[in-house]
């Protein structure tokens, strides 16, 4: 069995590295009083101990130890530092069950803790069907390792128009990924990678970059200002250096802050929302405009959204896609266009692909919208042509 301590890297970064290392003692005496003294107990490193079990034969009593081992970790851990609450994940593979191969049992053992891990606080016995989706995404951790000095990312751009006078307002940049080895793959699978890996600190300040230099190229250009909007990670917006990060590379970039916005989701807004106010206030002082993306998937206090300097809340598109059939959506989009007005919070409706829905949002205010009933997201090419003949249809409209 290997055993992984959920969160242990958000304890030791939050509770510091004292409670971290009294935390593995304890978990390890505890593994000690719950199994056998014909067990073996070993810490492999990190956060992981490896359990061997040598005299257990049925599936149910393995089952009945794996519940057991999850059960030790109910009550708090005492630290100096307060109690600390955790789970752990449980990968188990059976010998010579799974495989005759020595070597391979670590190896399954870890893969079924893997899956054990998506939903944490669970055990999971190993399955020769689990490699396949965890030698992909591990595959596709070392691509994405590699994708930055190999120039595969490229930034795509959305237009953001005004609801009631149909403008162009500004882009979101949106990340493309086009790998060597895995051709192209989209962000929903890789930025979660990217996320738990550490990776998207230094992609992200690659896409704030390139999103900066593209705005200052079409300024110079002579296309008339506007915002682009770059997508914010809860773990780069959790880093302390965030701000230094924006500024330098507005400064490098020549770049006037207000033609730069920041998207960041709810759920890592309000994560942390104490902490989370100073840094959106700092922001703000730049000068960059900040919007709440996917607004109404995470769970909002609105005494907070109240503080919260934020100048638009960008309502998710699972409510806009049957805002004109579905009434519990309506009201929902028309509640928040109608709190946020009172809060003198703009509101953007994403995901928008028909003439219905547009009508449905003009007729709830909604402020601004974007999704592929303008436009998809384009390469940067072919913005410039977009935005002219958008702007020859609007003034001789
Ligand atoms: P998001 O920020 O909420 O982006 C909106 C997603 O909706 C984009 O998907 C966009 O292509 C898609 N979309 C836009 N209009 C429509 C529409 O009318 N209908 C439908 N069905 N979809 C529409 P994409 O580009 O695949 O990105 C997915 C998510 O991945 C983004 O959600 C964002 O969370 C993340 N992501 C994308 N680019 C970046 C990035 O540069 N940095 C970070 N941190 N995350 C990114
Ligand atoms: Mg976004
Ligand atoms: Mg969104």
């Amino acid at each position: 069995m290997l055993l992984d301590i959920d969160r242990f890297k958000q304890i030791n970064d939050t509770r510091g590295h004292a409670t971290g290392d009294i935390l593995l003692q304890q978990v390890a005496e505890r593994l000690a009083a719950t199994l056998r003294a014909t067990d073996t107990i070993a810490r492999l490193g990190g956060d992981e101990f490896t359990v061997l079990v040598e005299n257990a034969t049925t599936i149910d009593e393995i089952s009945t130890i794996a519940d057991k081992i999850k059960n030790a970790f109910a009550t708090p851990f005492e630290t100096e530092s307060g109690e600390v609450f955790t789970t752990t994940s449980v990968g188990i593979t059976i010998f010579p069950f799974d495989d005759h191969d020595r070597d391979e049992l670590l190896k399954n053992a870890d893969v079924a803790m893997y899956h054990a891990k998506q939903e944490r606080n669970n055990w999971q016995l190993y399955r020769a069907d689990m490699n396949v989706n965890t030698e992909d995404r591990l595959g596709m951790e070392v691509e994405l390792r590699r994708a930055l000095e190999r120039n595969e990312f490229q930034l795509y751009f959305q237009p953001q128009i005004a609801v009631k006078t149909g403008k162009f307002i500004g882009m979101e940049a949106l990340l493309r990924w086009d790998s060597k080895a895995l051709g192209r793959v989209s962000p929903a699978e890789f930025i979660p990678i990217a996320e738990d890996s550490g990776l998207i600190v230094p992609i992200g300040e690659w896409i704030l970059r390139a999103a900066a230099e593209q705005c200052k190229a079409w300024e110079r250009a002579g296309l008339s200002p506007f915002t682009v909007s770059v997508n914010i990670s809860a773990p780069q917006f959790r880093r302390s250096n965030l701000l230094q990060v924006v500024s330098t590379v507005l400064t490098q970039c020549h770049l006037d802050a207000r033609w730069l916005g920041l998207e960041i989701t709810e759920s890592s807004i309000m994560k942390h929302a104490e902490q989370t106010i100073q840094t959106l206030i700092d922001l703000r002082e730049l000068g960059v405009a900040i919007a709440i993306d996917d607004f109404g998937t995470g769970y909002s206090s609105l005494s907070y959204l109240k503080r919260f300097p934020v100048n638009k809340i960008k309502v998710d598109q699972s409510f806009v896609r049957d805002i004109s059939s579905d009434p519990n959506d309506a009201a929902i989009v028309s509640a928040v266009v109608a709190m946020s007005k009172q809060l003198g919070i703009k509101t953007i409706a994403e995901g928008v692909e028909t003439a219905e829905q547009l009508a449905f949002l003009s007729r709830l205010e909604c402020d601004e919208y974007q999704g592929y009933y303008f436009s998809k997201p384009i390469p940067a090419a072919e913005v410039a042509p977009l935005i002219l003949s958008h702007q020859l249809k609007t003034t001789s409209a």
